[in-house]
C-alpha cells in the first residue's frame, strides 16, 4: 500500500497560505488541490469567486469571508481557531496571497502567536510577466498598484527616471492608457517597457521593446482586463 506524500495532508493548527491560478485553472498544482480539499476551513476573499474555481476543481470545504473590510477582526478569530485545531487554508481571489491581497494581517497575527505558516507556491502575476520579459530580473522593485492621481504616479516615475533597477507595477484596465501616456511623458519614448495583459488567459498579450516600440501595438490593442507592466533599469538596452 503507498502511504500517501505528507506535504499533501493538513497538519492540524496549520495555516495554509495558497496560490491560486490567475487566470488559467490548469495551473493550480497539485499539492494546492490536495490542501484545499482537505483543510477544515478556507478562508476566502470573496467567497463567490473562490467558490467558483473550487466548484471547477471538485472542492468542498467550508468557506469564510477574509478581506481588506473585515481583515484585523477575522485574523484574530481566524487564529483563536487555529489555535484550537482546526486546519486553515487562505486564498486570495487570484495568484498568491498577501501578493497586492489580504493575507499579511493573518500571517502576522500567526507568527506573533507561534502558529505555523506554511506556504503552498503558486502562480503571481508579476513573476509570470517578469519570467518571460527579457528585462533585468536579478534586482528589481516590485511596488504593486501606484497612487490612482495622476500627480502622485508622475513624482513615482520622476523619482524613478534615474532608477538602475528594474520596476514592477501592477495597473487595472482603467487607467493603463493614462499610465502610458505618463510613462511616454516622464521617461520618454527611448525607455525598455515590458506590459501583459490577460496573462495565462485565452487572450494573453505581451509586448516587450521601447515606449516608441510598443506605443502603436498598445494603441491598437484591446485594453479590456489586467495588466503588468514592469520598466527597466535606465541604461538597459535591449
Ligand atoms: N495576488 C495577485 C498576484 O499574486 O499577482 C495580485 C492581485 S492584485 C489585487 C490584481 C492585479 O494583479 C491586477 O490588477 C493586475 O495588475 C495583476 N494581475 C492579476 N492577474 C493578472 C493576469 N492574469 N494578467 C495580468 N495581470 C494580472
Amino acid at each position: 500500500m503507498s502511504e500517501e506524500n505528507p506535504s499533501l495532508v493538513p497538519l492540524p493548527g496549520h495555516l495554509y497560505v495558497v496560490a491560486t491560478p490567475i487566470g488559467n485553472t490548469a495551473d493550480v498544482s497539485t499539492r494546492s488541490t490536495s490542501i484545499l480539499s482537505k483543510v477544515d476551513l478556507i478562508a476566502c476573499e470573496d467567497t463567490r469567486t473562490s467558490g467558483m474555481l473550487f466548484a471547477r476543481l471538485g472542492i468542498k470545504r467550508p468557506l469564510i469571508a477574509y478581506h481588506d473590510r473585515n481583515e484585523r477582526k477575522a485574523a484574530a478569530s481566524l487564529v483563536e481557531r487555529l489555535q484550537s485545531g482546526e486546519s486553515i487554508a487562505l486564498v486570495s481571489d487570484a495568484g498568491t496571497p498577501a501578493i497586492s491581497d489580504p493575507g499579511f494581517r493573518i500571517v502576522r497575527e500567526c507568527r506573533r502567536a507561534n502558529v505555523p505558516v506554511v506556504p503552498i507556491p503558486g502562480p503571481c502575476a508579476f513573476v509570470t510577466l517578469l519570467s518571460v520579459s527579457g528585462l533585468p530580473s536579478d534586482s528589481f522593485l516590485y511596488v504593486g498598484f501606484l497612487p490612482p492621481k495622476s500627480a502622485a504616479r508622475r513624482r513615482f516615475l520622476e523619482e524613478h527616471k534615474e532608477f538602475e533597477r528594474t520596476v514592477i507595477v501592477y495597473e487595472s484596465c482603467h487607467r493603463i492608457e493614462k499610465f502610458m501616456a505618463e510613462m511616454e511623458d516622464v521617461l520618454g519614448l527611448d525607455r525598455v517597457i515590458c506590459i501583459g495583459r490577460e496573462l495565462t488567459k485565452k487572450f494573453e498579450t505581451i509586448h516587450s521593446g521601447t515606449i516608441g516600440d510598443i506605443k502603436p501595438l498598445f494603441e491598437q490593442g484591446s485594453k479590456k482586463g489586467e495588466f503588468v507592466v514592469i520598466i527597466a533599469p535606465k541604461s538597459f538596452e535591449l
